[in-house]
């Protein structure tokens, strides 16, 4: 048994993560294969579910949108930069994108799977974020949504959780069964419990730098918001760098690829 199970493991492994990414190989290069056994509808129905809760939570608490210019601001942005994600993936032109501000002093935005963004005031006061920075932040999420690094995230913890036979029963019926993955619940908690990978992190990064050059803004913004995210970190670290460290690291590598977005960022500008 454990046998078949490990051809099954082998043989779905190849066929999920084999020939699967998500995104159109660009300018920011970013083409690894990726492990997707959760089907994305489940996952973007967990989504959406869990997204709807929060924000009737943040509406009976009056903290949602409640600064019409920061949310006409944070808006704004953000329909610039989903413009721009048909050049990653032409379906994610046709999801059912929200965007929406919390009245909430952690320094912290997210992009749910299926193109749910939610900024927290905190982000924006905080740190004076400009224009350029908020789009690196926002653009850096979306791109954890084009990447479906959440369905990622969840079809790993998935195996972890219910293990092979799971996986099996999963090749043999040809769907994840109901019970295990009911709710948004257990959607949300996958979503916000998990932390990304340093190398989903990595990818983000690139496709937010690229995104935001596409839609006109500076891509040495996210340079700078990285430097201010760390000066905040002394005394108490913002919740956004519990998850996103501004390594070194992390800031030579956005360095490194400024350049290379820096001719699409100007001609989003010449069009302007
Ligand atoms: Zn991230």
């Amino acid at each position: 048994m454990k046998k078949i199970i490990g051809i099954l493991f082998v043989s779905l492994t190849l066929q999920l993560s084999g020939c699967a990414t998500t995104t159109n190989s660009s300018v920011s290069g970013v083409n690894r294969s990726q492990f997707l056994l959760m089907p994305a509808a489940t996952v973007d129905k967990m989504s959406a579910q869990a997204y709807s809760e929060t924000l009737s939570k943040a509406k009976s608490k009056s903290t949602l949108n409640v600064d019409k210019a920061m949310y006409n601001r944070v808006n704004g942005i953000s329909k610039r930069l989903i413009a721009q994600v048909g050049v990653f993936r032409p379906d994610a032109t046709k999801w059912n994108w929200e965007v929406n501000v919390e009245k909430n002093d952690q320094l912290n935005a997210y992009c749910m799977p299926g193109g749910k963004i939610m900024v927290f005031s905190g982000l924006v006061e905080k740190i004076s974020a400009t224009d350029d920075e908020l789009a690196a932040v926002i653009g850096h999420e979306i791109a954890h949504a084009l990447r479906e690094h959440g369905r990622e995230r969840m079809s790993q913890a998935y195996v972890q959780q219910f293990g092979l036979q799971a996986l099996a029963a999963v090749v043999t019926k040809g769907a994840i069964g109901g019970a295990a993955v009911k709710g948004a619940g257990l959607g949300s908690q996958l979503f916000f419990a998990l932390p990304n990978g340093r190398e989903q992190e990595r990818e983000s990064d690139r496709i937010g730098l690229e995104l935001a050059a596409r839609a006109g803004f500076n891509p040495d913004a996210a340079v700078t918001l990285w430097q201010k995210m760390s000066a905040k970190s002394k005394g108490a670290p913002p919740e956004f760098l519990s998850t996103h460290p501004a390594s070194a690291n992390r800031i030579a590598d956005l360095k490194a690829l400024a350049p290379k977005v820096r001719p699409l960022y100007e001609a989003a500008k010449a069009k302007k």
